[in-house]
């Protein structure tokens, strides 16, 4: 009876041992090529769950970046505009007369002369005030080149301290160098008797660089700067005067003008010109004459 029952369950045992010798080998090098056609749908959805876990990230951050990208971009072409606007403005170079070094340097007058000028010199001295041309020139130069620029105009300014030394043809060369539309020097009149006063426009004769179109756009831009200067500060209006004597003039490849401010050998004009509480006032006038010259 046992050998019948063992061997009725030598098959089983058989049977048992064979799938369990098999199996683990089997499975483990089934895994690669039995699920070879599984795999890809798990692996498929398994890195595509990563791809579901990870790209939605990414594509977010993406969508971020394009998003900010196009900020970027569209505050790059808004900022492109301002500047173009800024660049289509004119350039308008600045020159505060003087400096508070005098030299005894010289410089030919014109590109066809040889006849020698000094190339700086430290200008005059308020009669009541004491106040040297320098410090109101470059005072009106500063106030000046803020109030053209928040006009939207391309502005250099030949220098800003009055220790800053330069010739009349270094001073020709910046606005020839930078092509400007205009360029506009600041002094102070003064002559021996207190009795002169008024603002006076030099503007330059045909010679050396100055061709006869500088000269004329020049009287133009001339003419509308004093008149409004005058106009909104009070100051007596003297006019146009043309000049072909001037170094910063005759070395000029483009339009120049030189505004006289006022007489400072006139107590009152002194008075007025030379206190920096009127800067704003003289700056913004000429630079209103000047925006009516390009408008
Ligand atoms: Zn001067």
């Amino acid at each position: 009876m046992k050998k019948i029952i063992l061997l009725l369950l030598l098959p089983i045992f058989i049977f048992v041992g064979c799938s369990n010798s098999k199996q683990p080998t089997g499975n483990k090098e089934n895994t690669t090529t039995a699920s070879v056609p599984e795999n890809p749908k798990t692996e498929s959805t398994s890195e595509g769950n990563k791809d579901n876990e990870k790209p939605p990230i990414k594509k977010e951050d993406s969508n971020k970046k394009e998003a900010s990208n196009k900020n970027e971009d569209l505050n790059n072409t808004e900022k492109e505009k301002i500047k173009e606007e800024k660049v289509k403005k004119q350039t308008i170079v600045i020159d505060p007369g003087h400096s508070n070094k005098s030299s005894n340097s010289k410089e030919p007058i014109s590109p066809d002369s040889k006849e020698m000028k000094l190339k700086d010199t430290s200008g005059s001295v308020g009669v009541k005030t004491k106040t040297p041309e320098y410090e109101t020139t470059v005072s009106v130069g500063l106030k000046l080149k803020d109030k053209l620029e928040a006009l939207g105009y391309n502005v250099i300014l030949t220098k800003d301290s009055v220790s800053d030394q330069m010739s009349n043809i270094e001073r020709t060369d910046i606005g020839n160098n930078s092509n400007a539309d205009l360029l506009i020097r600041l002094h102070c009149d003064a002559v021996d008797t207190p009795k002169a006063y008024g603002a006076s426009m030099l503007v330059p004769e045909i010679r050396g660089y100055v061709n006869s179109d500088i000269s004329k756009k020049s009287s133009k831009y001339g003419k509308k700067i004093i008149d409004t200067y005058t106009e909104k500060t009070g100051i007596y209006n003297r006019g146009l005067v043309t000049r072909s004597d001037l170094t910063g003039f005759n070395w000029s490849k483009v339009p120049v003008v030189l505004l006289e401010l006022g007489f400072i050998s006139n107590p009152k004009e002194d008075l007025f010109i030379s206190d920096p509480k009127n800067h704003n006032e003289i700056a913004e006038s000429i630079a209103n004459g000047i925006d009516k010259c390009f408008n």
